[in-house]
């Protein structure tokens, strides 16, 4: 394949505009293009600002920063991106918007050039399927904020040729990053375990055993950054349930993945997490953190309730969760063991891979949790991966330990 020199960006949004500043500080010429009027000239201004401060910190030599800035150009059409090496997508995450800009971009892109989609949950092979060459599309999936993010997701589609596969590999590497290969299945790696540590903390919500700063304190005492209530305010409540529910769809509706009824009620309520103010906590003017949302709290008088449970039976539920989704994903051949734990660690701050960190804790304990849970609701959402029982009986590794 051509090397790649020169990189086109669509979508000059949050993730574009990021995307197009670590190809630029790579070295890579860079080419953005936004059909919003000024959107281009404003990602070019945030890049700018992120560069200044890079300097300012003493993280990057003024002259660096100026080359960088100097390397990103803003087009006005989609044809003028027919000369770049491999161009990357980040329009919004809508399958009809991506398939026909594919469309476009492939009628426009000289036919050995690199067509990238940076979906998050939206299915490679679908956007590929739009293109007459369905064997120069791939997934190339950064995380936010892209400049401090080292994990890349390759995905391949079915008919992505191993040559593009390759070339991605290696670009990504120049850029710093640390890419792994996951398979065209919803949620590829991250998102898709991650949905784990949501769906958990939110069921021993709604079944009334802990409340929501209980929840949250819980995981951070492991090792977690935030809690997950408090993550998804990050991520934006909205944003996450349509992810969640992006996920659910994409695998027929498993009861694995069903969103719970909280993730509606605090949309609904137009509590969208940090970015509006409130989520499922309250936030002060400053941006601190305040109480859980007053909706979420109290049980009404004369209702009996179940026992609160204690942090470590809410920690051991929700990891059981986590290695029953990586060991689903490692039996559905999303990645192989190391390449989960590597994506979970750099793409969400974990403190351990979730399969070493079943290892640790015992992966028979691990079915044992699982089996209780199911054994009280057996609607299939925590019924153990068939590869995760094996191991465990037959005490061996995800590892070939
Ligand atoms: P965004 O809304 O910030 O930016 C999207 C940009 O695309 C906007 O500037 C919009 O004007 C532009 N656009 C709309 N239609 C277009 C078209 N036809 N051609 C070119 N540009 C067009 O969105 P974002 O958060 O940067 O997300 C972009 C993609 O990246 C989505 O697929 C999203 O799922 C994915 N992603 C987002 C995140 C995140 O945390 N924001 C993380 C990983 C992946």
């Amino acid at each position: 394949m051509r090397e790649i020199r020169s990189v086109g960006v669509v979508g000059a949004g949050v993730m574009g505009a990021g995307i197009a500043q670590v190809a630029a500080e790579a070295g890579f010429e860079v080419v953005l293009f936004d059909p919003l009027d000024g959107a281009t000239a404003r990602a070019r201004q945030r890049i700018a600002g992120f560069l200044e401060r890079k300097v300012a910190k003493g993280q990057m030599p003024s002259e660096d920063a100026g080359a960088a800035l100097d390397r990103i150009g803003e087009v006005t059409t989609l044809e003028s991106l027919a000369d770049a090496d491999l161009v990357v997508e980040a329009v919004p995450e809508n399958l009809e918007l991506k398939r026909d800009l594919f469309r476009d971009l492939d009628r426009c892109v000289a036919d050995d050039r690199i067509l990238a989609t940076n979906t998050s949950s939206l299915s490679v092979a679908r956007i590929a399927a739009a293109t007459e060459h369905p064997e120069r599309v791939i997934g190339l999936h950064f995380f936010n904020p892209v400049p401090l993010m080292a994990l890349v997701e390759l995905i391949p589609g079915p008919m992505t040729a191993p040559a593009v596969v390759e070339t991605t590999d290696a670009f990504a590497r120049r850029l710093g990053k640390t890419p792994v290969v996951a398979a065209d299945l919803p949620g590829f790696i991250v998102n898709r375990v991650q949905r784990a540590l949501y769906l958990e903390a939110f069921r021993i919500f709604e079944e009334g055993l802990a409340g929501v700063t209980a929840i949250d304190d819980a995981m951070r005492q492991i090792g977690f950054r935030l809690g997950p209530f408090e993550l998804a305010d990050v991520v934006g409540t909205d944003v996450n349930l349509a992810a969640g529910e992006a996920i659910f769809a994409g695998f027929h509706e498993d009861p694995r993945y069903r969103p719970a009824q909280v993730q509606h009620r605090v949309v609904d309520a137009g509590r969208l997490g940090r970015k509006s103010g409130a989520g499922y906590y309250d936030y002060a003017a400053d941006g601190s953190r305040g109480e859980p949302w007053a909706a979420l709290t109290g049980v009404p008088a004369g209702s009996p309730s179940l026992p609160p449970i204690d942090p470590p039976q809410i920690e051991a539920r929700v990891l059981a969760t986590i290695v029953n989704e990586a060991a689903s994903a490692v039996a559905d051949r999303v990645a192989a063991p190391e390449a989960i734990d590597t994506a979970m660690k750099l793409a969400s701050n974990w403190p351990e891979g979730p399969l070493a960190w079943g290892e640790r804790i015992g992966l028979s304990s691990v079915v044992s949790t699982l089996d209780g849970l199911n054994a009280v609701v057996p609607d299939g959402r925590y019924r153990v991966a068939p590869l995760l029982r094996a191991l465990a009986d037959a005490g061996q590794s995800f590892f070939g330990r």
